[in-house]
């Protein structure tokens, strides 16, 4: 397992882009639309994992509504898993409470699964199997 990304909260990509590929120096993979999760993605390399910036395209989406209620910031922690179905079954025995029972499809067309906030630490989990 690693870390496959952090995803962080933009009102704007263009924001975001400003300091982590322009001043920091980031190189930039692409951006994309995931309309299902209503946010456009840009993606950072970092090493061997990236950054995920996102930008809400409506303010009732999930990244709209974490943009009002907390501002701009780490939005979510993504970790790469070998078996996504195994590894919700396992959290799901544990006791973790999730936010995505099957996993569907996101960015890059990987199959992705979020777990609540409530069962890790306070951080949104984003569980990634790259197909
Ligand atoms: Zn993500």
């Amino acid at each position: 397992m690693k870390i496959d990304h952090i995803g962080i909260a933009t009102k704007q990509l263009e924001d975001g882009l400003a300091v982590w590929r322009d001043a920091l120096g980031l190189q930039l993979d692409g951006t994309e639309e995931v309309a299902e999760q209503g946010v456009r993605i840009a993606m950072l390399q970092v090493g061997d994992t990236h950054i995920e910036l996102l930008e809400p395209l409506n303010p009732d989406s999930p990244v709209g509504k974490f943009l009002a209620k907390r501002g701009p910031g780490i939005h979510h922690i993504a970790v790469e898993v070998p078996d996504i179905e195994a590894a919700l079954a396992e959290l799901k025995n544990k006791g973790a409470r999730l936010i995505d029972e099957t996993p569907r499809v996101g960015a890059g067309g990987c199959l992705v699964a979020f777990v609540h906030p409530s069962t890790t630490n306070g951080v949104l989990l984003e569980l990634v199997q790259h197909r």
